[in-house]
């Protein structure tokens, strides 16, 4: 029987006496967390941490895991491997792994913390989160995975702090308007936009009645705050406008993803018949930092309280750069210092601040906006 080796003549090696170079061991441990990923090759593999009593490792496993997170499993030939400068348990294709029914195997602590988030407060690269928010918005999408089509859920999660879009690799749990404790979920962000992952090992359960989430009627937040991360859907600002870029006016778009056209061609659907399109970019101040706002040609066109006459005057009669340096003469005028109302989504870009597209912007009175303005030397010191 392949069974043969009883519990008695195996040595487990505690996790945290593993030592880098160690190969052929054998170790018992409950499974924290449990991620799949592809290698180079296009082949899958999983990874994750594991942990006994006393300390939590990484592991990556060129092998089937048909685990679930808490599980404890027994992993015989293991190797013990340095990654990124870290000790990593390996479990090759031949290791022997198995589901044990030890109940000894506590939890570390790092599990046992459940780490509770806000939407307000997330950010790109949060792991094992758990979330309490309501199903916004939903709909079935299908994506297609190494030539195989997925189905997928597509939405958007809100709580009291703000809203995210979400992608769910489970497709039964959740309903639309239903609050929900979702575990173990992660937060990465794609081509600027966040995203929070529910995945196979996430676990979803509804809130009862009375926990259900009530949503504020705005997210008003500081400009810091927006900065350092957070739900970015539908946030708002108040502050003046400090600043309106030279980048600002016409440019010949795709007529269907408003892209800039290069040479008339559009980086995603090639050759097409451009429109002129208007984008007006400015930077918002408010008592806490500045943040740069792309204000998309429908938003503008009622902010400019500009009438397409006035616009098409400017283009037909002072067409290329000095329809634009006119352009900018007039939208400075307009809006230099203008203190404002801003409603948007953010965009976290890799390497450069956060920035705002705005839905809408409303002049307000300076008094309106909330808490101290910038004094002179905070704005000359931070603004530019
Ligand atoms: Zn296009």
């Amino acid at each position: 029987m392949s069974e043969a080796k009883s519990a008695e003549d195996t040595v487990w090696v505690p996790l945290d006496s593993l030592r880098v170079g160690e190969d052929g061991i054998n170790f018992i441990g409950r499974i924290i967390s449990l991620r799949q990923s592809l290698d180079r090759k296009g082949r899958p593999y999983f990874y994750g941490f594991v942990g006994d009593g006393n300390t939590s490792i990484p592991y990556v496993a060129f092998r089937e895991m048909p685990f679930k997170v808490g599980d404890v499993i027994e992993v015989r030939g293991a190797r013990v491997e340095e990654w990124d400068e870290e000790v990593r348990v390996a479990i090759p294709t031949r290791a022997e792994v198995r589901r044990s029914e030890r109940v000894d195997v506590a939890y570390p602590k790092v599990f046992e913390e459940e780490k509770m988030a806000k939407i307000g407060e997330i950010k790109s690269g949060d792991e094992e989160l758990t979330l309490e928010a309501v199903v916004l918005d939903m709909e079935r999408s299908q994506v297609t995975v190494r030539g195989r089509k997925r189905d997928l859920l597509k939405g958007v999660l809100g709580d009291e702090t703000g809203k995210v879009h979400f992608t769910s690799w489970r497709l039964t749990g959740l309903e639309l308007g239903g609050s929900y404790r979702i575990k173990g979920v992660y937060v990465k962000s794609y081509r600027g936009r966040m995203e929070v992952i529910i995945d196979e090992w996430s676990t979803i359960e509804p809130l009862e009645s009375e926990k259900r989430i009530k949503l504020p009627k705005s997210y008003l937040r500081n400009i810091a705050s927006i900065k350092k991360g957070g739900g970015g859907l539908d946030v708002e600002i108040e502050g003046f406008i400090s600043y309106v870029s030279p980048r600002s006016g016409f440019s010949l778009s795709c007529p269907e993803c408003e892209r800039k056209l290069k040479d008339g061609i559009c980086a995603i659907h090639g050759e097409v018949k451009g429109f002129y399109n208007l984008r007006v970019w400015v930077r918002v101040t408010d008592n806490t930092s500045t943040i740069e706002v792309l204000i998309p040609r429908v938003v503008a066109q009622k902010l400019l309280n500009l009438d397409s006459g006035e616009l098409l005057k400017v283009l037909t009669e002072s067409p290329g750069e000095v329809g634009r340096e006119e352009f900018l003469k007039i939208i400075r005028k307009k809006l230099a210092a203008l203190p404002v109302r801003v409603v948007g989504d953010v965009i976290y870009r890799e390497k450069r601040p956060a920035m705002i597209v705005a839905k809408s912007i409303q002049p307000i009175k300076w008094a309106e906006i909330k808490g101290s303005l910038p004094t002179l030397d905070d704005f000359l010191g931070g603004a530019t």
